[in-house]
């Protein structure tokens, strides 16, 4: 794999980052996942901005233009023979010569920059799509700022784990009794043809697969609720789903042992999944 750092495209067994990295020694960082569907960037213009404002919310500056990073994108596609995959990107406040909590002098420490890409053949037409997903739910114990997508990620990872070892595929995490989101996701019940999904607070990150969703539910004239919702009512519902760049729109089957309506990929849930990669793809650049 062709990997970029710093300005420099490189084999990734050549690319390397200081041991001082505040992103290593501090989860000092932010990052974006863009998925490449047909060698495309979907909804690049939605990531960099959520970049940009996640970069401000964290007093962090931007090593590189949105048009420099448009063209770092597209020239690992290039490089990578990339058709279906992902982009991680990741910017770090950088390595100042030693570990301090204060942060380091922006005109002598410059920010930390890394993308690569992961090839995934077939992503678009996983077969998980057809199954759906086992969820567990879990407290939600992160920080009070998940609108801002640090790299940060002990939390969700371990919500994995917590997952696969009561053999479940995923968790949502549980604040007050009410669902935030899953580890790496959003979280939607369907209820009498209606979508409810909870509404855009710090305590969630605003997913740019959600508001595309909904954006699509609602020109089809679905009907959308963003509100809180509990496990009993999800459990209770017709469908739940989940979105996210990398899984799209992937339907959730059963909570905590409980299935979920029939027990199958419910049918607003497999409709949302066909005219978001149908019309992410219009707009993918
Ligand atoms: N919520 C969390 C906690 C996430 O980590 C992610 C994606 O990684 C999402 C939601 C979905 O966001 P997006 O649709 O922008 O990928």
């Amino acid at each position: 794999r062709t990997v970029y750092v710093n300005g420099e495209y490189l084999p990734e067994t050549e690319a390397k980052v200081s041991i001082f990295d505040r992103g290593f020694l501090m989860a000092d960082g932010v990052y974006e996942v863009t998925s490449v569907l047909g060698g495309k960037l979907i909804d690049f213009g939605g990531h960099a901005a959520r970049l940009e404002r996640s970069l401000t919310e964290l007093d962090m500056g931007c090593p590189v233009t949105m048009d420099e990073l448009l063209a770092i994108h597209r020239e690992l596609v290039k490089l990578n023979d990339i058709d279906e995959g992902m982009i991680y990107l990741q910017i770090t406040r950088g390595a100042p010569g030693d570990r301090d909590f204060v942060f380091p002098d922006p005109e002598t420490t410059k920010p930390t920059i890394v993308l690569f890409t992961q090839n995934k053949p077939g992503m678009a037409n996983t077969p998980a799509a057809k199954v759906g997903l086992k969820v567990i739910s879990i407290e939600d114990i992160r920080w009070g700022r998940r609108d801002i997508k640090t790299v940060q990620l002990l939390y969700p990872s371990m919500g994995k784990m917590m997952a696969k070892k009561a053999g479940a595929d995923d968790a949502w995490l549980v604040e007050d009794g009410s669902v935030t989101e899953g580890t790496s996701n959003n979280a939607y019940i369907v209820k009498g043809g209606k979508i409810i999904t909870r509404n855009l607070t710090k305590d969630i990150l605003h997913g740019i697969t959600r508001a595309a969703v909904l954006r699509f539910a609602r020109e089809a004239q679905m009907e959308v609720e963003e509100r809180p919702f509990t496990i009993e009512e999800a459990q209770a519902a017709d469908e739940a789903f989940v979105t996210s760049a990398s899984a799209f729109v992937m339907p959730v089957v059963e909570i905590d042992g409980a299935k979920i309506g029939t027990g199958t990929p419910g049918p607003v849930a497999v409709r949302l999944r066909e005219i978001y990669l149908e019309e992410s793809l219009k707009t993918a650049i």
